[in-house]
């Protein structure tokens, strides 16, 4: 088999950023969780911490595989932010540090961003742009107040934001937010939702190479879909968007979108089709048995716990060097709750399908508002200039914050009908 050598290093290079990364993450979130509890500070959102990591280590940071400069932002204010969507700390650590395994996403949208899946499929690290990362520090407190007051918020959870500088000295932000999709259950089929038409349009012709295309806004009209979800649901879901669209308009936010990964309970699990879209990171080298074995054991027994708990352990009692809560410590292995039930997310980490009755129906919809970081800004307003020379004013896409946020809103409530409402809509344009 021959191996393209650009190739090799391309990985190599990302193999050894994301090394950094989540050497960073596991360092910064010890640290913080060793801390005892007190009530966050005004200076708390704009907090920022330094780390430089090197073979040798220092007296603050422990010896690492490679140089780098690692910054925390907020420590204070995620942590309490992940207590809040119901994270258990042990559990974030482990998903995050156990053996560096990590599948990589590539760049999925336009914008060069990259996603790597934390290895047991729970988080995404997603990396962004400097003037994201300035906006994120910006409307954080925002966003912190919105998630107090709207703890079924259908937007983006935020759990970490920090930033890597290479020894070559390459800076990359990230944020570690949830994975909408669950590790346990395939998704049938992918949309990401904006109410707008232009380029919303995914080619269904070679839909069948791809099982993870992700559709957009025509394929879903030509497709006559439909949230179906009955009254009950339906309101609550409405009220959600309603309250999440008008933060975002009140920031200023654009570009964002409904992302939803249906999952026929009809068809169940059988195609597996997931795991054939990841790519393992390996420093080096193709994926071993090993390796892929792991990511396909999707959920590690009770043993595979226990083990990864102790080894957790060990590593933050080697390398957190603050005087570690003994009761946090004593408390590790036990503690692997699942993320809080949230309203959206109660049904088997999706919100299942309703009929007009409200009786349970047979899809499950794994949903969320994500892109939440454009801020319209100087880029948008150019291209709003130029593009609406061409185009009809409201299908183009870069259109101010508040319509932007109108016709979201517009569009998605709109899709939401039950089946039998569905139905009925349909006779009656066949009797009249
Ligand atoms: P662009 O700006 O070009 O739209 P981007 O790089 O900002 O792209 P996103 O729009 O955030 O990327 O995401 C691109 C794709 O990645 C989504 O359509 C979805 O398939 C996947 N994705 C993003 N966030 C999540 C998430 N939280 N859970 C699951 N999948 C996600
Ligand atoms: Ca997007
Ligand atoms: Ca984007």
């Amino acid at each position: 088999k021959v191996v393209v050598g650009t190739k090799v290093d391309h990985n190599h290079t990302n193999w050894v950023t994301a090394y950094n990364m989540l050497t960073g993450i596991r360092f910064v979130v010890s640290r913080i969780n060793a801390k005892m509890h007190r009530d966050l500070t005004e200076e708390d959102f704009s907090a920022c911490h330094k780390f430089s990591f090197d073979m040798t280590g220092n007296e603050l940071t422990p010896s690492a595989k490679y140089d780098f400069k690692f910054k925390d932002y907020s420590p204070w204010v995620f942590r309490d932010l992940r207590a809040k969507f119901g994270l258990d700390p042990a559990d974030y650590l482990m998903s995050l540090t156990s053996k560096y395994i990590l599948s990589e996403l590539g760049s999925p949208g336009k914008s060069g961003s990259f996603f790597y899946f934390s290895r047991d499929y729970k988080y995404i690290i997603k990396t962004i742009h400097h003037g994201e990362h300035k906006f994120l520090r910006k409307i954080l407190r925002d966003y912190y107040q919105h998630i107090q007051q709207n703890p079924n918020t259908l937007i983006s959870q935020f759990y970490g934001l920090h930033r890597v500088k290479t020894s070559w000295g390459r800076k990359i932000h990230f944020v570690v937010m949830n994975n909408l999709f669950p590790p346990h259950r395939d998704i049938h089929t992918t949309y990401d939702l904006k109410g707008s038409t232009i380029g919303r349009d995914y080619n269904e012709e070679n839909i069948s190479n791809n099982p993870n295309a992700v559709l957009k806004d025509l394929n879903w009209l030509r497709r006559d879909m439909h949230l179906n979800l009955g009254p009950t649901k339906r309101r609550l879901f409405v009220e959600q968007v309603q309250r999440d669209v008008e933060l975002l308009k009140r920031l200023g936010v654009m570009d964002y979108s409904l992302l939803l990964g249906i999952h026929d309970l009809n068809r169940g699990n059988k195609d597996d089709i997931r795991n054939s879209a990841l790519k393992v990171f390996q420093p080096g080298g193709p994926v071993s048995d090993e390796i892929q074995g792991h990511m396909l054991q999707r959920t590690p027994s009770k043993m595979e716990k226990a083990r990864q708990a102790r080894e957790l352990r060990d590593i933050i009692y080697k390398e957190v060097p603050v005087s570690l809560d003994q009761d946090s410590a004593n408390r590790l292995p036990d503690e692997f709750s699942e993320h809080k039930k949230t309203l959206f997310y109660a049904d088997d980490g999706g919100f299942r399908t309703t009929h007009e009755n409200n009786e349970p129906d047979d899809m499950i919809y794994y949903l969320g508002i994500i892109d939440c970081l454009t801020h319209y800004g100087f880029i948008k307003k150019v291209e709003h200039f130029w593009r609406g020379l061409s185009h009809p004013k409201d299908q183009v896409s870069a259109i101010p914050p508040d319509r932007y946020g109108e016709r979201f809103f517009n569009f998605i409530t709109g899709l939401v009908k039950s089946k039998e409402e569905v139905q009925r809509e349909k006779e009656n344009a066949g009797n009249g």
